[in-house]
């Protein structure tokens, strides 16, 4: 069968031919020769409607997927149009998009493949550089957000993620609806103004439609879910209290380690950092055993780990009048515990009391899991894509492995 025949089963276009095929034998390269079926028009690239043809453009080569081992390029020569409306452009080519490089075909073939592997194994994988993968992807991600639909929104949950060195954040939102989850948008820093950017690209309407927002603690988001969301009920997330929570703990931990190895006492509490952090269950058998060892010693660090157990009681309360009730009792303990981690905890638990119990009222529908593993989600890919972290990466990245968007449809599966 020749090679013209099986390019016309599946990569054919209406308009177009191919008219031969050349194979480099040093190069390992298929060059394919396509051009305009006779009598067929040009397309304008600026208003997608045919129009009169002005000159030809130098012959332009666009990379097809490969195979055995071979690269394979489509050559074109396109044509430019004088466009009534738009005046003189380059002709639209079915198989490309814009200046990329390479076909559409290609890149979604390597954009899928850059969901299940990093973006560097996709490239070596397939012989190709890391720069035609995010190309890949970039467009795949900028086709989903054209032809994504937003509405409608009902339950959204705010999230900060650290990047880079330093203390540089990304504030990501996330519906969380039931039956859909997805990551809707990714902005720059965790201030007041990245996260209204959200609000600015939904509108007005639809956020008037949302009726749960889940958030951590951070004032600046706090602030602009009042503003742009005040008819929501506000939940604090479960997940982001309870990362304060091991965040407490892990600092008198420290501190504590630190003083007694200045004192000169027998190292107890090394090696025991993730037999405090880690949830009980997930304990190997030596750390269980030595988490029992460790709480025979009466320790600032034994104090406040029990303090924060006690506190997963919280969770299983049913109303908001017990949760509350529970609460204000875990609070007035941890006050009096002398330990400053925790009572810095009780009080911003108090401050936030209302948003708090108000997990309750929304009959727990939200998991505390959703947002838990959206964010190690987005870790995983932002490890994935390791060593070009700027945000522009990061961004296309994010909404190309958690948005869930839209791909452009083939006609035929390239697998
Ligand atoms: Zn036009």
């Amino acid at each position: 069968m020749e090679l013209l025949t099986i390019l016309n089963h599946c990569h054919h276009f209406r308009g177009f031919v191919y008219q031969r095929s050349r194979l480099d034998r040093d190069r390992n390269t298929l060059e394919v020769v396509v051009r305009p079926r006779q009598g067929s028009a040009a397309i304008c690239s600026g208003c997608h409607r045919p129009a009169p043809g002005y000159d030809h453009l130098p012959q332009r080569r666009f990379e097809f997927i490969p195979f055995w081992g071979i690269l394979v390029f489509l050559l074109y020569s396109m044509r430019r149009v004088n466009c009534p409306n738009c005046g003189v452009v380059a002709e639209e080519v079915p198989w490309g998009d814009g200046k990329h490089q390479l076909t559409k075909a290609y890149m979604l073939f390597l954009g899928r493949w850059a969901r299940k592997l990093s973006w560097q194994e996709t490239a070596e994988a397939f012989h190709t550089s890391w720069d035609k993968v995010r190309d890949a992807v970039e467009y795949m991600v900028n086709w989903g957000l054209d032809h994504r639909s937003l509405a409608p929104i009902r339950a959204i949950g705010v999230d900060e993620i650290q990047y880079a060195k330093g203390h540089q954040y990304l504030t990501l939102v996330y519906q969380i609806d039931q039956g859909l989850i997805r990551l809707l948008w990714v902005g720059r820093e965790r201030t007041i103004e990245s996260f209204q950017a959200f609000f600015t690209l939904i509108g007005t309407e639809l956020a008037s439609g949302i009726e749960f927002v889940c958030s951590d603690m951070w004032e600046p988001y706090l602030k602009v879910i009042r503003e742009k969301c005040s008819q929501a009920l506000h939940i604090l997330d479960r997940f982001h209290i309870v990362a304060k929570m091991n965040k407490a703990l892990d600092e008198v931990r420290a501190a504590e380690s630190r003083r007694m190895a200045q004192a000169g006492f027998e190292p107890v509490l090394k090696k025991t950092r993730w037999c405090l952090l880690k949830r009980k269950e997930n304990l190997t058998g030596k750390q269980k055993f030595r988490l029992r060892d460790l709480l025979r010693y009466n320790l600032k660090t034994v104090r406040a780990y029990l303090l924060k157990e006690d506190f997963q009681q919280l969770w299983d309360y049913d109303t908001p009048a017990w949760a509350g009730k529970f609460l204000d009792e875990w609070c007035r303990q941890t006050m009096r515990s002398r330990i400053e981690p925790m009572k810095k905890i009780a009080r911003t638990l108090r401050q936030h009391r209302h948003l708090i119990l108000n997990y309750f009222c929304a009959q727990k529908q939200f998991s505390s899991g959703v947002i838990e593993g959206l964010n190690n989600k987005a870790k995983v890919t932002m490890r994935k894509s390791y060593g070009f972290r700027t945000f522009g990466v990061l961004e296309l990245a994010l909404y190309h492995s958690l948005g869930k968007l839209p791909e452009p449809e083939l006609t035929h599966e390239f697998f």
